[in-house]
């Protein structure tokens, strides 16, 4: 399911920038072709007309040699002597005219290379004069000319016309190549009364004439030259296909059409162009002293073009490799964007969905966090430095008993703290505000209603480069210890058995007592008491029994003494009481009375049958009074004591007085 969507985008990625890219190129590149195409064109008809201008000159000039020529007196006279004879003559005018010929035509042959041959015909066609034999011999004529074409058109011209034969396959004059196309121009040689005398007969190398023309130059251009009949009129070349003689329509049939139906014109052909215009040699005066050109109608007007190959698309791209590579780089450059993009755009999705993920989880965390902050068993706040409660959990809410609205930003926190311990946090948030950055310290909460909450407080300072932004605060209610802490106090001054306060009890109400008896001056008694036999009664009873009795004795006399009295259980079955307020009288009032209680109040020890089974017991006591300046009880027990000793050796359940 992911991965048709990314192969898609990936193909659209690649795709679209490469038609934009082709979008934008294309129509450089066309432009830049139909640039190169005008450029070809005009170089074509460039190559036309310098082509076409040498061709006439060229053979405008060969016209010109044959008139000049043919106007020679020489030529004249020549004729004129061997006219009324059969044979030459040899006589010694004639002699000289032949040497005067000789000289005349070596010297055009010479100069003007492009003549095979140049032949002197008298009216009978008998040719008297002929270049192929120079140097000349006088010769009777040989070859007849009355049948050809050529001769019997020059005949029937004026002077200074001119005859020109289509050109022909003859022999070229050289050795190596024997045959060349040729063409003939001819005209007549009229004497001073206007006779014809014969002719004068220039054969053209046509071949030279047409040397020049880019017949066969490769991409440079091609030159075509066909006739009225649309034959080929030029030498073939290696490059080029076309025989003399041959039909260009065979070749280029839509050249050929253009050609006939336009004197002059360009034309696009399906891979080259084609610049053409016609020429006809019968029409042309230009730098010619002709007078009339006569020729056959079939051949003319010749047809001159230019072709050229026509630049194409891939031609153009493939000739400048340096602008082809860029084209690749920036296919290349644009398809890799494509790819880049599908695959950062991907990246990107990827990031987003585990930002996402991140986020949601962040939230959940946060959302753990904030329930471990406000359900913590101990309590959090945050005081700006003023001391104002920022932030506050809903655990130390609950402990003082507010609303987050009524405390947050509205109170201090010092308020929450009971007179008697806002020193001790003072200093506290005093330190957390200072260097160290951190301090704690133990109070008292007041909560609203009114009870009291011992707290240790814990705070941290949050400081960012600005300096102290906010305190981080944890409270741990100490309630629970303080409370254990004092029953262990208890603990450690109570008589498990007997519930009643032990020596160290003693020692610490004694402190006090005596304290207060100096302050007051009142005085303070003390009773030893000591349980007669109990060594007995555990003996007899055992020891629980001998518990029992001591918790009895315990309870009865809490309920004779006063409260105020100090009654603590000093050793196994010995007893103190501090009598606060209590005279020798008075304390020996007290002492009587707890003996008789005790000794009127059996303990009760267990149901052995229906009715509680009980125990009689005594006890022995000695009184006396701590003096004043005493400032521990030590020597006033030492004292009752003595006396307690005394009552027991003078037989026990009895009080003695000791006195001071
Ligand atoms: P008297 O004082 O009359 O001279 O005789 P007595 O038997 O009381 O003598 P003594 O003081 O020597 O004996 C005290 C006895 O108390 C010894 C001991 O076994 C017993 N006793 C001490 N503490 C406890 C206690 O917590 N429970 C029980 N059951 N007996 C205790
Ligand atoms: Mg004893
Ligand atoms: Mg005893």
């Amino acid at each position: 399911m992911i991965i048709k969507p990314f192969w898609a985008r990936l193909a659209m990625a690649v795709l679209v920038p490469m038609a934009l890219v082709t979008l934008t190129v294309i129509p450089i590149f066309i432009s830049h072709l139909e640039e190169r195409t005008d450029a070809t064109h005009r170089s074509a008809e460039a190559m036309l007309n310098s082509e076409y201008d040498l061709l006439l000159s060229g053979m405008n000039e060969s016209f010109n040699q044959v008139l000049s020529t043919a106007e020679y007196p020489l030529l004249r006279r020549f004729l004129s002597r061997q006219a009324v004879s059969q044979e030459p003559r040899w006589d010694r005018a004639s002699q000289h005219d032949w040497e005067q010929l000789d000289t005349l035509f070596s010297t055009l042959l010479t100069h003007f290379g492009r003549y095979t041959r140049m032949a002197v015909v008298d009216t009978a066609g008998r040719e008297w004069v002929a270049t192929s034999e120079l140097p000349l011999q006088p010769r009777p004529p040989v070859v007849a000319y009355d049948t050809t074409d050529t001769f019997h058109k020059a005949m029937t011209l004026h002077s200074r016309d001119l005859y020109v034969s289509p050109p022909r396959l003859g022999a070229s004059g050289e050795q190596a190549s024997p045959v060349t196309t040729v063409i003939d121009i001819a005209t007549p040689i009229v004497d001073e009364r206007g006779e014809r005398l014969g002719v004068l007969m220039f054969t053209l190398d046509w071949s030279r004439l047409t040397a020049s023309l880019p017949h066969a130059r490769g991409n440079q251009g091609q030159a075509l030259l066909v006739d009225a009949q649309g034959q080929w009129l030029l030498p073939g070349g290696d490059a080029d296909d076309m025989r003399f003689g041959q039909l260009l329509s065979t070749r280029w049939p839509a050249a050929w059409a253009a050609m006939v139906t336009r004197n002059q014109g360009s034309m696009t052909l399906s891979d080259h162009l084609l610049a053409f215009r016609s020429h006809d040699l019968r029409t042309q005066h230009y730098r010619s002293e002709a007078g009339m050109i006569i020729s056959d109608s079939g051949t003319q007007p010749w047809h001159l073009g230019i072709l050229m190959p026509r630049p194409s698309f891939w031609g153009v791209l493939l000739e400048n490799p340096v602008q082809l590579l860029a084209i690749v780089l920036v296919y290349l450059l644009s398809m890799a964007f494509g790819v880049f993009w599908v695959f950062s755009h991907y990246r990107l999705r990827e990031l987003r969905q585990q930002a996402l993920m991140f986020s949601r989880e962040a939230r959940q965390y946060a959302g753990e966090v904030q329930d471990l902050y406000e359900h913590a068993p101990c309590g959090y706040h945050s005081l700006d430095s003023e001391g104002r409660v920022i932030r506050i959990n809903r655990t130390e809410l609950e402990w003082l008993g507010y609303r987050a609205d009524e405390v947050i930003g509205k109170r201090h926190y010092r308020d929450f703290v009971t007179p008697e311990s806002r020193e001790a946090f003072d200093a506290a948030f005093q330190k957390v505000l200072g260097e160290g950055q951190e301090g704690g310290t133990e109070c008292e909460l007041l909560c609203r209603d009114g009870t009291r909450l011992p707290v240790a407080i814990q705070g941290k300072a949050h400081v960012t480069e600005e300096g102290f932004q906010y305190s981080r605060t944890m409270v741990f209610d100490l309630s629970e210890r303080k409370a254990m802490e004092a029953r262990l106090e208890q603990q450690a001054l109570t008589d498990p058995l007997t519930g009643l306060g032990n020596r160290r009890a003693l020692e610490d109400q004694a402190a006090m007592e005596i304290a207060r008896a100096e302050r007051s001056g009142a005085p303070l008694s003390l009773v030893a008491i000591d349980l007669d036999h109990f060594k007995d009664i555990n003996d007899t009873y055992g020891h629980d029994v001998g518990d029992w009795v001591l918790q009895a004795f315990a309870e009865l006399t809490q309920e004779v003494l006063r409260d105020g009295d100090v009654l603590c259980r000093i050793g196994g079955e010995e007893f103190t009481v501090l009598l606060p307020n209590t005279s020798k009288d008075q304390a020996l009032q007290v002492a009587e009375r707890l003996r008789r209680a005790i000794a009127a109040t059996p303990a009760k020890i267990g149901q052995v049958t229906k009715e509680d089974t009980v125990l009689a017991y005594t006890a022995s006591l000695g009184v006396t009074m701590v003096s004043a300046g005493e400032t521990t009880l030590k020597p006033a027990i030492k004292r009752a004591d003595q006396k307690l000793y005394a009552a027991k050796k003078a037989g026990r359940n009895r009080v003695h007085w000791e006195e001071v």
